[in-house]
């Protein structure tokens, strides 16, 4: 955090650490009521603003799967996500060598965003046994 040049507050560790320690890419309001009750003086704004400054110093990616909502993620290399119809949950999808080559080969990639949207294995496997 240092090194980004973010002088690490104990909200912004604690906001930081709150994204390290999940898969789920939460958006700031969930990030809020996770922290609230750990950091009674804290507020929507100050969230909003450190994962503002932490998307800013590239520590962390804004992601945007649905219009309506913004969500974080502490995973910084390039990837797209995978969103389940039925149970909402947000997954991680790393392209392979293979198909990054074939994009660079004529192109110049800055940057990687793709969601997939469909029915994830653990849903699909509660519908089978139905
Ligand atoms: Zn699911
Ligand atoms: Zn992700």
């Amino acid at each position: 955090m240092v090194e980004n040049g973010i002088s690490p507050s104990y909200q912004r560790l604690k906001i930081y650490s709150c994204l390290m320690g999940t898969k789920s890419h939460p958006t700031a309001y969930t990030i809020f009521e996770k922290l609230k009750e750990e950091i009674p003086s804290l507020s929507k704004t100050t969230v909003y603003n450190v994962l503002k400054l932490l998307v800013d110093k590239g520590l962390v990616k804004a992601v945007r799967i649905e219009d309506h909502e913004l969500r974080f993620d502490a995973e910084v290399r390039e990837h797209g996500h995978f969103k389940c119809s039925v149970c909402g949950e947000v997954s991680d999808v790393f392209l392979n060598q293979e198909l990054m080559q074939l994009i660079e080969q004529r192109n110049k990639v800055t940057e990687i965003q793709f969601n997939i949207t469909g029915v994830c294995e653990k849903c699909l496997q509660i519908s089978k046994e139905k």
